[in-house]
């Protein structure tokens, strides 16, 4: 069999090898490191792909839900209100900024912030609402644009686990994941759905203003070379890991495909197993599995993961500690706030491999594996 990883990015890289080598190659022999001519290209070939206006590469996604709260021009003391479970990049850039970020509870069946909590968590003094797309599904997107409708609230998507993945409105409308709030933000890192080979992001919007503000944001604040008309950063998508994202691009579709029928796979062999729930997947948007996160109920998660480790079956918690009780957030929660679906998840979830590569002989490995625990 061939080994087990939670993520196989050689294979996958194997597969593409003398596209990606050759796109490498041109960029060194035309040494346009920087701000090259596969940026721009890529930045459209993107647009294209998720049918907005603007793509802004940039450093990486991180920078990315930094610019964003930039251009958006919040002020400290502003609130953004956001998930209690998501990697800490989301929540860090806003208290960086000296924003005050306001977290909510998540929905138990996705993962993704509870709607109604976000409703009850707006004051005078929010500003901004970052769903995030977490594992790979669409928030419930329609409701939340509705209430940021209503109070005059931006919406910037966290895109970094949900790149190519579709929201279904009512109306029968679909749109793609980072493209219906004011801003998107995306991560390429080498192990996110859409990787380059090391780092990477982008920012996507359909208000000419906002992308001209973002592009000067991520370019020490200039318009024209060296005047600089506001406080800007340093952070842009390298040409190589553009030229290598071009190769890569027209591949996610069928890559996340890829990991849709993994992921039916194991859901097929892990059917009706007491004690163990597989992945949810909404009615409004699809899912394309950056994750594939089980809930492993009565308390016996570790115990399910010490069996999977002796097994050498990788498997990994995302995430083990709910944010508000992270110390770095401790100035953020007030002691009223409550967060029990986030902290029983943080107690349930599990992450199986999950990449491009799996093939049934592994899935058959790892299944069997969970299957023996529970017996
Ligand atoms: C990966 C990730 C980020 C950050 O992206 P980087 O490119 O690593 O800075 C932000 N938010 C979420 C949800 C992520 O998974």
């Amino acid at each position: 069999m061939k080994q087990l990883q939670m993520v196989d990015l050689k294979s996958q890289y194997q597969r593409i090898k003398p596209e990606i080598d050759a796109a490498i190659q041109g960029v060194i022999d035309s040494c346009q490191f920087v701000k090259g001519g596969e940026v721009k290209t890529f930045e459209a070939e993107l647009a294209q792909y998720l049918g907005v206006k603007h793509v802004i590469g940039c450093g990486n996604g991180t920078d990315a839900l930094q610019v964003a709260l930039m251009a958006l021009g919040l002020k400290p003391g502003d609130e953004v209100i956001t998930t209690n479970f998501t990697f800490i990049a989301t929540v860090e850039v806003i208290a960086l900024l000296g924003l005050t970020p306001v977290l909510v509870d998540v929905d138990e069946q996705t993962f993704n912030i509870d709607i109604e909590a976000v409703k009850q968590a707006i004051t005078p003094r929010t500003k901004a609402i970052v769903p995030v797309h977490l594992f790979g599904q669409c928030a419930n997107m329609e409701p939340l644009l509705q209430l940021a409708e209503k109070h005059g609230l931006y919406v910037v998507e966290d895109t970094a686990q949900g790149l190519g993945a579709e929201y279904r409105f009512s109306n029968g409308s679909v749109r793609k994941a980072g493209t219906m709030g004011t801003i998107g933000c995306t991560s390429f890192f080498p192990s996110k759905n859409l990787g380059c080979y090391g780092d990477g992001g982008a920012l996507f919007t359909n208000d000419d203003q906002l992308a001209e503000q973002i592009r000067s944001l991520t370019n020490h604040g200039m318009k024209v070379r060296y005047h600089h008309d506001m406080i800007g950063v340093n952070s842009r998508l390298d040409t190589i890991q553009a030229a290598i994202l071009r190769v890569k691009l027209p591949h996610l579709d069928e890559y996340n495909r890829a990991r849709q029928s993994a992921a039916e796979k194991y859901n097929a062999a892990l059917a009706g197993i007491d004690g163990l729930e597989t992945p949810v997947t909404a009615s409004f948007s699809t899912h394309i599995f950056h994750q594939y996160t089980l809930k492993v109920k009565n308390g016996q998660r570790d115990a399910l993961k010490q069996h999977l480790d002796n097994e050498k079956i990788p498997c990994m918690i995302y995430y083990p500690i709910p944010l508000h009780a992270q110390k770095a957030f401790e100035p953020y929660v007030s002691e009223n706030q409550q967060f029990t679906v986030s902290e029983k998840l943080c107690g349930e979830v599990l992450s199986l491999p999950m990449h491009t590569e799996l093939d049934d002989e592994q899935i058959g490995f790892i299944t069997s594996a969970i299957r023996k625990f529970f017996v």
